[in-house]
């Protein structure tokens, strides 16, 4: 019998003696050793009363052994569901309450806290700290390096991922061992990935960016992960010179334009720059290549699919596009009225079916039935655009679409047109209830450094460009954006601060 995912990540490298972890100032870790490890922790777990089917919640803070308990979590036939570390309180009684998990495992400092919100249920806490320490882990090496792994199908469950929340309340995505497995085989395949890489591993293991687009393809090529706590650009301009890859948010990289180490000669070992989660403005890529060489390649995806479109590796890599379906995917656009395709060129829902699409929310019926069509495709609720060579460009969130006086206004068309205005930024433009228009464009503009900008020239600019109908009513100044970890801009904010 097999386990389908488990099987093909860590079961055939578990006589590898390649490196598999580097961690600055610690040592390395082999695939054969990382195996061990993880076996050992699958039998942790099952002393713990993780039975198959079973969920494990975790929420800690990033470590390598968090990268072993979701690989034990699979080994032992569970379903891994990671939690953002910034969840509170009452989030993670609601996540807790909805998976009923047999396991959590929680930083130390939130013992108490989860044993209280778990009272009463059949659910037991450990607690894996920052070094690697904790209830998890103590006495692990005395436990057997070999665990019998528990058969899984590809249909099985093997992790339920909550989606960010940007639009609403997070849903946890259902998500197969072939869904996470066929994707990182896809992955692997388009970006070249092989055993002479090493990533810089710099973005949180709680979504689907830092645990499976990053973690499954370089155990499935055999590469190596630079693994570092967190962003800081003195590590990842100290790693670099040795590494390959990176996988990063858009502000990964504008963070690193805004520093003078970033040149063609500081980023000459690399082979890949990869940017998603959250889109990558045109100019940061231009400015990328026009820096280093390098042309960062964009994708898209999100909980519900893993990785749906990706710029070629070999071929053009275009600036504010995400490229080409993966293999295997397909990719249409949709009308929201009555969902009929539409022609190439219009603007429509993204709709995508694959191998790589989850199997439903959890527990939520109503909701997949929304969302999932009955012949496959899933609903993304982003609209996108094709080009007449298949590029797919994302306009937006069909949530974020705001609808004016009976007219359609895309908010990036207007933020393109801010972005490119001198002394910009970055913007980001929403829609506030408005009781003549059903609803009113509202700019928020973030100056570059200390540029001094006059709201009327932005207005003076868009006027010329675009139709009366587009035109922000307001334009408010901002220091910064706000967005959550991956970098996503939360428009859900703004409607609430300048909606009133
Ligand atoms: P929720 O579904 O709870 O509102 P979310 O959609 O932000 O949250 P994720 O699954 O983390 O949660 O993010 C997926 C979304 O991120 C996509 O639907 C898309 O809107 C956005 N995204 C991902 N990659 C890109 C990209 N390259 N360009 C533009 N948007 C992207
Ligand atoms: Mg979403």
């Amino acid at each position: 019998m097999t386990n389908h995912l488990y099987d093909a990540l860590i079961g055939a490298q578990a006589q590898n003696t390649a490196c598999f972890v580097k961690r600055s100032g610690q040592p390395d870790i082999s695939f054969a050793d990382f195996a061990a490890a993880t076996a050992q922790m699958a039998h942790r777990l099952v002393e713990a009363g993780l039975k198959p089917g079973d969920r494990l919640v975790v929420q800690a803070a990033k470590s390598i052994e968090m990268v072993s308990l979701y690989l034990a979590t699979v080994q032992a036939g569970g379903v891994f569901l990671p939690l953002n570390t910034a969840y509170k309180r009452d989030e993670v009684a609601y996540f807790t309450g909805d998976a009923t998990p047999r396991i959590i495992v929680c930083d130390p400092k939130s013992e108490e806290m989860m044993q209280s919100i778990t009272k009463g249920t059949d659910c037991t806490t450990l607690t894996l700290d920052a070094a690697g320490g904790g209830s998890l882990t103590a006495g692990l090496t005395a436990l057997p390096t070999r665990f019998p792994t528990v058969p899984r199908a590809p249909d099985d469950l093997a992790a339920l991922l909550y989606t960010s929340g940007t639009t609403g309340r997070s849903k946890g995505a259902m998500l197969t061992h072939d869904n996470l497995l066929s994707n990182a085989q896809s992955l692997r395949e388009l970006w070249q990935i092989t055993d002479a890489d090493t990533l810089m591993h710099a973005l949180p293991i709680f979504h689907t960016h830092g645990l499976f687009v990053a973690i499954n393809s370089t155990l499935l090529a055999g590469a190596c992960l630079d693994f570092m706590p967190g962003l800081d650009l003195d590590a990842l301009f100290a790693a670099m010179p040795q590494a390959t890859m990176l996988m990063g948010v858009p502000t990964f990289y504008t963070r690193l334009l805004s520093d003078d180490r970033l040149t063609a000669e500081a980023t000459a070992n690399m082979r890949l720059f990869i940017s998603g989660s959250a889109p990558l403005l045109a100019e940061t890529h231009e400015a990328f290549t026009a820096r280093t060489g390098h042309h960062i390649l964009e994708r898209y995806g999100m909980t519900e699919t893993n990785m749906n479109t990706s710029n070629p590796y070999d071929g053009d890599r275009r600036p504010g596009t995400v490229g080409l379906p993966l293999p295997g995917v397909e990719v249409r656009l949709t009308n929201p009225e009555d969902a009929t395709e539409l022609p190439v060129g219009e603007i429509g829902m993204i709709e995508v079916r694959g191998p790589n699409v989850f199997k439903g929310y959890w527990q939520m019926p109503e909701k997949t039935a929304e969302e999932l069509r009955s012949d496959g495709f899933f609903i993304t609720g982003d609209l996108g655009q094709f080009s007449a060579d298949g590029y797919l460009s994302i306009v937006g969130r069909s949530k974020d679409l705001i609808i004016t006086g009976g007219y359609n206004v895309y908010p990036k068309e207007i933020e393109d047109v801010l972005n490119d205005i001198p002394g910009v930024s970055e913007s980001a433009v929403f829609g506030i209830p408005d009781a003549d228009f059903g609803e009113a464009i509202i700019a928020a503009v973030v100056p570059e450094g200390t540029a001094e900008i006059d709201t009327s020239t932005l207005a003076d600019e868009v006027s010329e460009k675009l139709a009366r109908f587009k035109h922000p009513r307001r334009y408010e100044l901002l220091t910064e954006l706000p967005r959550n970890t991956m970098g996503k801009v939360q428009k859900n904010e703004l409607r609430k601060t300048f909606g009133a």
